[in-house]
């Protein structure tokens, strides 16, 4: 995967399910899978936050400063759950 300092990567919260595989893909360690907070819970829809609630109540989250843009993580999130934009 290249490094493009012009993109990050953005986590779907109605998408995630903290399954894992974007953690060990980061070549930086810019994925960490935690716990939601209750501010970021209170912004998601009725059905995202049953589906967290569902998995555990943990999803992905990313450093920006650490995140190179490289997407290997959205190659490997079994849930399409990662995506690019730009900075
Ligand atoms: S784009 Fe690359 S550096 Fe950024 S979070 Fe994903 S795998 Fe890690």
């Amino acid at each position: 995967m290249r490094e493009n300092p012009h993109l990050i990567a953005v986590v779907d919260r109605s998408r995630c399910e903290a399954r894992g595989p974007c953690t060990s893909a980061c070549p930086t360690k810019a994925i960490k899978v935690r716990r939601v907070s209750d501010d970021v819970r209170a912004d998601l829809g009725r059905l995202a936050r049953l589906k967290l609630w569902m998995h555990g109540g943990d999803q992905a989250f990313i450093d920006p400063d650490a995140c190179l843009g490289c997407a290997a993580c959205v190659q490997v999130c079994p849930e399409n759950a990662l995506g690019m934009r730009k900075r």
